[in-house]
Parts: structure tokens; sequence; C-alpha cells
């Protein structure tokens, strides 16, 4: 069967890029692994109506295109857990405070905090996120990591302790490696950075109402059969005017273009010909953080009581807590401990995280409705959680990150600058618009 357009994959950015070209009049067949929609957008709906996310949940005022496909489709946002009463939870080994500053700072440490959260967005405002390659000092930038550049601007201990924690609870990696120009190049992206390495507004602070997922099972209704469920693309073969797509069955399909917007560790599994080998090289070498969500759902955000809001970041197992909705938390396990995770006997686990949120809020945490555990991490199609940019990644990876070779385009959020729904949405309706521009 020969189609116009074949999209691979049908997370947020291939639904976007198959809408746009829909909506074009393309003739697009989208191709996808799972027996669903979404990829790493999933919600579950508990007996009281309530959705549960089990992968992408917030955006910010910052995400531009996100929120222009949300008003498209008709979609509400309102304000996310950014907005919750109550004080921040910290828990280390050696105890947990509420509220600023943490309890292992000492005299002193706040104030070099606010002076390396200014110094940092500084220097982010140097860096261009379309081209961090043209930055005179790329490579210098792209070899540190964010520990090394903060102890070498004379961070206390206890300064990059509190960084490092906030990071470890977005699950991202520790800036223990996680090179500089890529936490610089992720900071620039985003309008205002607010004098520190990472805005909540300007990234988390808004979810849609109907639930995250929603905007892809939206999209999904509106292509209806043209999207193809439990169709692994297994080889792939670009030639001008006709480009070869193999489904695992052994199926074969054919179109004018292809749309790659699956993430990058499951693209490694797919055999792919007639692409550069620069730009195979540049798309294999990107590599994943590997995260597990946590979800627990309660009758009520019992935390509230506390004067807390619900919201925290630890050195447990979980490095963050928070309010996906009224009752409901949201817990990310992050890279360095994800192996802890998952040599906890299965029976054990839900269990042992629970105890964690219970030492962070209180017994009534061993009392769910419900609790769901996503290994996004060893989830065959997605293979880790967000792209990770280790120090010499960004150079290594190089300026054909996000670009195309058409009639192979690519998008999907790693083609972006951080991953996050708002590099799904726009990388997919960026590759739409190329197609489309190409003929
Ligand atoms: C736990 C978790 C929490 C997150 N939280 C947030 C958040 O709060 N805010 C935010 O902005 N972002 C968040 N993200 C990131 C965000 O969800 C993703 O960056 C975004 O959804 C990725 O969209 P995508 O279309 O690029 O990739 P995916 O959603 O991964 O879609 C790729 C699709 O390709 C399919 N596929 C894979 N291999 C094949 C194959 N061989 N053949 C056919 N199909 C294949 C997959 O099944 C999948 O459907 C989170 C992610 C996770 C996992």
């Amino acid at each position: 069967m020969h189609h116009d357009v074949i999209v691979l994959g049908a997370g947020l950015a291939g639904l976007a890029a198959a809408r746009d070209l829909a909506a074009a009049g393309t003739d697009v067949l989208v191709l996808e692994a799972r027996d669903r929609v979404g990829g790493r957008v999933e919600q579950a709906r508990l007996p009281d109506g309530r959705t549960v996310q089990l992968g992408g949940e917030v955006v910010g005022r910052a995400h531009t295109a996100y929120l222009q496909l949300a008003g498209e489709l008709g979609l509400k946002l309102v304000p996310s857990y950014v907005a919750e009463p109550g004080r921040l939870t910290r828990a280390t080994p050696e105890g947990r405070s509420a509220g600023d500053p943490p309890h292992w700072f000492g005299p002193g440490d706040a104030a070099v905090h606010a002076r390396l959260g200014a110094e940092f967005t500084a220097l982010a405002a140097t860096v261009d996120p379309d081209d961090p390659w043209s930055h005179p000092e790329a490579a210098a930038l792209d070899r540190l990591s964010v520990g090394d550049w903060l102890r070498s601007q004379h961070a206390t201990p206890p300064v990059v302790r509190l960084w490092d924690i906030g990071q470890l609870a977005l699950a991202g990696g520790s800036y223990e490696r996680i090179s500089l120009l890529a936490a610089l190049r992720k900071s620039a992206a985003v309008a205002g950075s607010g004098g520190s390495d990472y805005d909540y507004d300007d990234w988390e602070g808004l979810r849609l109402a109907e639930g995250s997922a929603t905007l892809a099972e939206v999209m999904g209704r509106e292509l209806g059969p043209r999207i193809r469920l439990g169709s692994p693309v297994a080889a792939l073969d670009v030639r001008p005017g006709r480009c070869t797509v193999r489904v695992a069955t052994g199926e074969t399909l054919t179109a004018d273009a292809v749309v790659s917007a699956l993430p990058v560790g499951p693209l490694r599994s797919v055999s792919v010909t007639g692409v550069g080998e620069a730009r195979l090289a540049s798309l294999h070498r990107q590599r994943h953080a590997t995260a597990a969500k946590f979800a627990a759902a309660y009758d009520r955000p019992f935390w509230r009581a506390k004067g807390l809001s619900g919201l925290s970041e630890s050195e447990g197992v979980l490095g963050s807590t928070w309010p996906q909705s009224e009752g409901v938390l949201s817990a990310l396990v992050p890279p360095e401990r994800y192996g802890v995770l998952l040599g906890t006997p299965p029976h054990l686990r839900t269990a042992e995280l629970l105890s964690e949120v219970a030492t962070l809020y209180g017994d009534e945490a061993h009392r769910p409705l419900a609790c769901y555990l996503r290994l996004w991490g060893t989830d065959p199609w997605t293979q880790g959680y967000v792209t990770q940019w280790p120090p010499g990644e960004v150079m290594a990876v190089g300026p054909l990150h996000g670009t195309h070779e058409p009639p192979f385009y690519v998008c999907g959020s790693d083609q972006w600058v951080a991953g996050y729904m708002e590099g799904a949405v726009r990388t997919g309706r960026a590759a739409a618009e190329e197609a489309l521009r190409r003929g």
C-alpha cells in the first residue's frame, strides 16, 4: 500500500505531525507499536471520575506550541500544583524540613545560592537554544558538568546539594552528570527563568483540566483509521520518491516521505538505510534518563492540613512528589535510583514507596484508594523518560540535532532542547510544515 507520508509513532509528536499533514490534504498513515496512542502520555481513570496521569503531565506558560495546540483542540488549561498553597518538603537521610532554607543550609549558603542562580541565568542568556554550537565557548561549556561549574564558581557543598536534589526531583539525571551547555540551552529555551536554573511557572505552571493524555486521545480520535495500532516498525529504507517501511509482521508499506517520531532508544532497534551516516550517528548517539513514575490516589489531600503543598524533593528512592490533582499525588524515581527500584521485589515496591510518602506527609499515606507504578525506563517502546545530556554530548550529537534529511523527517521531544511535551508538539508540527513545504 502506498501513502504520501508514513509517520512512525503515535506519541504527541507523531500525532501532531499527522494531524497537520491530514489537514493539508495529505494521505498520511501512522504506524504505532502499542495498542493505544499517546506514548509517554497515558492516563487511568478512577471510579470517581478523576484521571490519574501516568506519564507527561504539566506544561508551562513558555510552552507556546503546546498551548496553541490545546487551544485548537478546545481543551482547557488550569493552574497546576505550582499554585498549591503550603510549604515544600525536603527529606534527606539526616532530616526533613518544610519551606526554605533547607535543613542542611548554614550561614551564608542562601546568599551563595541566590548569586549562582543569577550567574547561571546570565550565562544562559549567552546561549542560542536553537544553535548552542555557535557559542564561542561551546565545547568548554559542554565538557563541564553543572556540578563542576557550581564548584568552579565557589558554590558551598550545601548549595551543590540543593541544586542536585532539585534536579533529581525532575528525574533528568544528577547535575554531576549533566552538561553545563545542555542545562544552559534548556534554560535559554524558555522566556524568563526567574533567576534560577529552572523556573516552575515557565515549565510546570499549567495542566489540562481534562487530563494531560486527553490531548493525545483527541488527536487520535480525529485521525481515526489513519492510525494503525499494534504495528511496530522494524525497518526503513529511504529513497527519493519511494520510502519503504517494514512492519514487524513482515508487511511492507511505501510512501513518498517518512516522519520518524520515535524515541531515540527504540529508533536504534529499527534498521534504517538510505539516510546519511552522520545523521544516523547523531540520532543514535542520543540517550535517555531512565525514570519511573508512581501515583497514589487518596480521597483527600491530607498533607494540606499540615500546611504542606504535597511538593517534595527527596533523597529516598523517590526524588519528588507533587499533587497532580485534588488528592492525587505524583512521584518520580530518578535514574540514579531506578536500579534500586528494579532490585526491589515487585510485590514490595508499592508498600516501600508509600512508606517514603508517609515519611513526608504522615501515616495516612499508607491508605490510598489506588496506586500506579509505571516503569518507563524499561518500557520497550520508550526505553527511558526524557533525553539526557551528559558532559560532551551536545557537541557529540552536533548541529544535525532536530534537523531533517528529506524525504526523511525527524521529530519527537528528544529532538528539542530537553524533551517535554512542548518539544514533542513543537517538533511534530515543524516536521509536518517542512514536509509540506518540500511537497
Ligand atoms: C513519567 C514521565 C513524566 C513526564 N512528565 C512530563 C511533564 O510533566 N511535562 C512535560 O512536558 N513532559 C513530561 N514528560 C515528557 C513527555 O511526556 C514526553 O517528552 C513526550 O510525551 C514525548 O512525546 P513523543 O511523541 O516525542 O514520544 P513518545 O510519547 O515516546 O511517542 C513515541 C511513540 O512511538 C512508539 N514507538 C516506539 N517504537 C516504535 C516502533 N518501532 N514502531 C512503531 N511505534 C513505535 C511508542 O509506542 C510511542 O507511542 C514526562 C515523561 C514521562 C515518561
